[in-house]
């Protein structure tokens, strides 16, 4: 399709856009009472409107019912995460029983390390991406001591070439077999949250399964914006927050997969509590632990199904429309961004470099941008005439034109108030 860089062709497309309606459904903020061109929904998705219902629905019941809301609910709390399995499953590509909602993410996945990162004595080293998300560097170094070895001989890095913004595949899949008979677990993130590289799952966890190691992901910025098939890619387990693309509010549960060939495996070690415990014989208070045999017998406590009703309004509303259509519609506007961008960098001094992967298929809902020669004047510039960014040091841009409620009219007025913002600088 050949773009064009007008208010007129932008709102071409929106009519064209079968998810159009969905913008509604959203609270955006305001700024100088006009809405926000949203560009954080990889940091913190917007409110859906249908989720305060879901919330209140429990103040109600806990109103209501006290402690009789466990079992006589409309949703009762007590199994309320079993509601998620059939929507959640056909986000993250799983059967219903391999996913499960608890915790937070990076207790999820020390907990999933707890099962899957077992070291011996020959068989003990991590594979990681260089410049891992902060809480994953300090996960595998805590884990790594908790194991009593030392992270320096057992945290392998894949790193950038020089130069390059991205991981090459060939290197990954390199350092896979350097590491080889001495690889424990790959555990990195499915897509990368300061460039947007999007990383060949499927090809990495055959490629760790041929030396017999764990393949595990971080979903952070992959769940609700990728098609991820996790069953089919045989991963063995991965783990995502919901506050990100899937819009269930700040700091909430966390989504976790473990795939089916381990579910009867009770040999494996986890850290147990009652809410994984054989769900018929949960409240006879038995001694002895029998896991449910699926990603719910990793469960530790009761649910906090405050946190959990939230995610749960999101969940339906992915499951409703479906990741195909969310991903056709962010495969045009990131493509639309990109072209503004340009159109853009050709009318300013300053010089622009997206470091996200050019290729369609290693990137999806974000262009990390290096805006060469601005520098945080821009970006107050662009806060304050209500384009909400995401500002590294020194100059680079996060944008996420999330295709739940990103306009593609957002990308054209965005372009002119970045221009703008450029050209009223260096008057
Ligand atoms: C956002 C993010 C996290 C956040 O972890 P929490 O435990 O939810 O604070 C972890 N890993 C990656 C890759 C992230 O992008």
């Amino acid at each position: 399709m050949t773009f064009q860089n007008t208010r007129e062709f932008a709102r071409q497309l929106d009519e064209k856009d079968v998810l159009a309606k969905y913008r509604s459904e959203f609270i955006f903020p305001k700024v100088n009472g006009k809405q926000v061109i949203y560009f954080t929904g990889n940091s913190l998705g917007l409110q859906p409107k249908r989720t305060k219902a879901y919330v209140d629905e429990i103040m109600d019941d806990w109103g209501n019912l006290a402690v009789e809301g466990h079992f006589y609910a409309d949703k009762p709390w007590w199994d309320y995460h079993e509601r998620f399995a059939a929507p959640l499953s056909t986000v993250v590509g799983a059967k219903p029983s391999e996913v499960t909602v608890m915790n937070t993410l990076t207790v999820n996945l020390h907990l999933l390390m707890v099962t899957f990162y077992r070291p011996t004595a020959k068989k003990y080293k991590i594979i990681c991406e260089e410049k891992a998300f902060p809480s994953d560097q300090y996960m595998f170094q805590s884990q790594v001591h908790f194991h009593g070895l030392d992270p320096k001989d057992t945290i392998v890095e894949i790193k950038r070439r020089e130069g390059e913004h991205n991981i090459r595949l060939e290197d990954v899949l390199a350092k896979i077999d350097e590491v080889g008979d001495e690889l424990a677990l790959v555990l990195i993130g499915g897509v990368n949250y300061y460039t947007g590289q999007v990383f060949d799952m499927k090809t990495i966890t055959e490629a760790g399964h041929k030396y017999g190691a764990y393949v595990g992901w971080d979903l952070a910025h992959a769940a609700g914006n990728i098609k991820l098939q996790l069953h089919d890619w045989n991963v063995d387990f991965a783990a995502w927050c919901s506050y990100k693309y899937m819009n269930s509010g700040p700091g909430n549960a966390s989504g976790c997969f473990i795939h089916e060939m381990h579910h009867n495996d009770t040999s494996l070690p986890r850290f147990a509590g009652w809410w994984g415990h054989n769900k018929e014989r949960r409240f006879k208070m038995e001694p002895q632990f029998d896991p449910v045999r699926g990603a719910d017998g990793w469960q530790i406590s009761n649910l906090p199904v405050l946190s959990l009703a939230p995610y749960l309004a999101s969940v339906e509303m992915f499951a409703e429309v479906g990741m195909d259509k969310l991903i056709e519609k962010r495969d045009l506007l990131t493509a639309y961004l990109e072209f503004i961008l340009q159109e853009v960098d050709k009318e300013v001094e300053s010089e622009f470099e997206v470091i996200t992967p050019s290729d369609p298929t290693q990137r999806a809902c974000q262009l990390s941008v290096f805006l060469h020669g601005e520098g945080r004047t821009l970006f107050d510039y662009l806060m304050k005439n209500g384009v909400i960014t995401d500002w590294r040091e020194p100059n680079v841009i996060r944008l996420a034109p999330v295709p739940f409620y990103c306009s593609f009219e957002d990308m054209y007025e965005f372009g002119q108030i970045l221009r703008e913002g450029i050209l009223n600088k260096s008057k």
